[in-house]
C-alpha cells in the first residue's frame, strides 16, 4: 500500500462532487476547447491553459448531456417528437466501429449504457460520462496507475455530436476552416462520441492536454500499460500523416482487453488495426 491510497479515498468525499457540479460551467468551457486533435496549437506548454481561455461559454446547464440533449431539442424545433426512424442510430455502431475523418458516427448516435466516472477518477471541476464498461476498466486502470505512484485522472470522456459540433464550430470561428480542421475533429468523427474514450491527464501538466505529457512519468505508464486494461491510445508520436492528428499521449479509446493487446501487438494505428 503506497500513501498515494489515502489521497485516493480522500478524493471520493462528496465535497469534490459538489465542487464537481459548481464546477460544471468552467468544465463545459474547457471541454468546448477540446476536440480530437486538440489543444496543441501552442508552442509554449508554459501556459498550460491559454487554449481553453478562448472557448465561447455554452448555454448554462449542469452537465453537457443535459446541454446536448437541450440543443438537440432546439434543433428539432418546439413541437418535435421523437421522429419515426427506420434505422435506429445505434445500428451498426459497435465499440470497434472506426471513427476518424473518413469515417462519421451517425448525428443521433448515444452510446448505449452510459454512466459516470466517479469523481475520484476525474480532474478536479470535470464532469464524464462513459459507457460501463470503460468506466470499470478505467478504474482499475487508474487504481493501478495510482498504486505505481501516478495520479492520474480524466477531463474529458463522453462527448454528443452536438457538443462536438459546437467545439468544431468553435475552431472555426477563432482559426478558420483550415486551422480547425487540422486541430478539431468535425462532429460526428470524434471518438468521443463513442463513449468509450476518455482524455487523461496528472497535476504534472496541471490538469492539461498536452503532449508534454507524454514525456512524464505517468503519461509513459499509460503508453506502455493502457492496453492491459483494455485501452489503446489512438493518436501515437509520429503518426500525424496516417491518422490525421498530432500526437495525443492523453487520448485512449477502450476496445477491451482481448482487442487491446491484440491491436498493441500489431504495432499499427488504432484505425488502421480496426479498418484491417
Ligand atoms: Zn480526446
Amino acid at each position: 500500500m503506497t500513501e498515494r491510497g489515502h489521497p485516493r479515498i480522500l478524493k471520493g468525499v462528496s465535497n469534490l462532487t459538489l465542487r464537481a457540479l459548481a464546477l460544471a460551467s468552467v468544465a463545459l468551457l474547457t471541454v468546448a476547447a477540446c476536440s480530437d486533435g486538440t489543444t496543441q496549437t501552442s508552442p509554449t506548454p508554459a501556459s498550460p491553459t491559454t487554449t481553453a481561455t478562448g472557448a465561447p461559454t455554452p448555454t448554462p446547464s449542469p452537465s453537457p448531456s443535459a446541454a446536448a440533449t437541450a440543443a438537440a431539442n432546439e434543433s428539432t424545433g418546439p413541437t418535435a417528437q421523437p421522429p419515426p426512424e427506420t434505422t435506429p442510430p445505434t445500428a451498426g455502431v459497435t465499440i470497434l466501429s472506426p471513427v476518424d475523418k473518413d469515417h462519421a458516427l451517425p448525428a443521433g448516435y448515444v452510446p448505449p449504457g452510459l454512466a459516470a466516472v466517479p469523481g475520484a477518477y476525474l480532474a478536479p471541476g470535470f464532469p464524464g460520462e462513459l459507457r460501463q464498461e470503460a468506466v470499470d476498466a478505467l478504474v482499475r486502470m487508474l487504481d493501478d496507475a495510482d498504486a505505481a505512484g501516478h495520479d492520474i485522472r480524466a477531463r474529458s470522456a463522453y462527448r454528443s455530436y452536438a457538443e462536438q459540433e459546437f467545439t468544431f464550430n468553435y475552431w472555426v470561428s477563432a482559426k478558420g476552416y483550415d486551422e480547425a480542421v487540422r486541430i478539431s475533429a468535425m462532429a460526428g468523427h470524434s471518438e468521443h462520441q463513442l463513449g468509450t474514450t476518455a482524455d487523461l491527464t496528472s497535476p504534472q501538466v496541471g490538469w492539461d492536454l498536452l503532449e508534454s505529457f507524454g514525456q512524464t512519468a505517468a503519461g509513459q505508464w499509460l503508453d506502455a500499460n493502457a492496453h492491459d486494461y483494455g485501452f489503446a491510445l489512438s493518436y501515437p508520436d509520429g503518426a500525424e500523416a496516417v491518422t490525421g492528428y498530432a500526437y495525443e499521449p492523453w487520448h485512449f479509446r477502450y476496445l477491451g482487453d482481448s482487442e487491446a493487446q491484440a491491436w498493441k501487438a500489431s504495432g499499427l494505428t488504432l484505425n488502421q488495426y480496426l479498418l484491417q
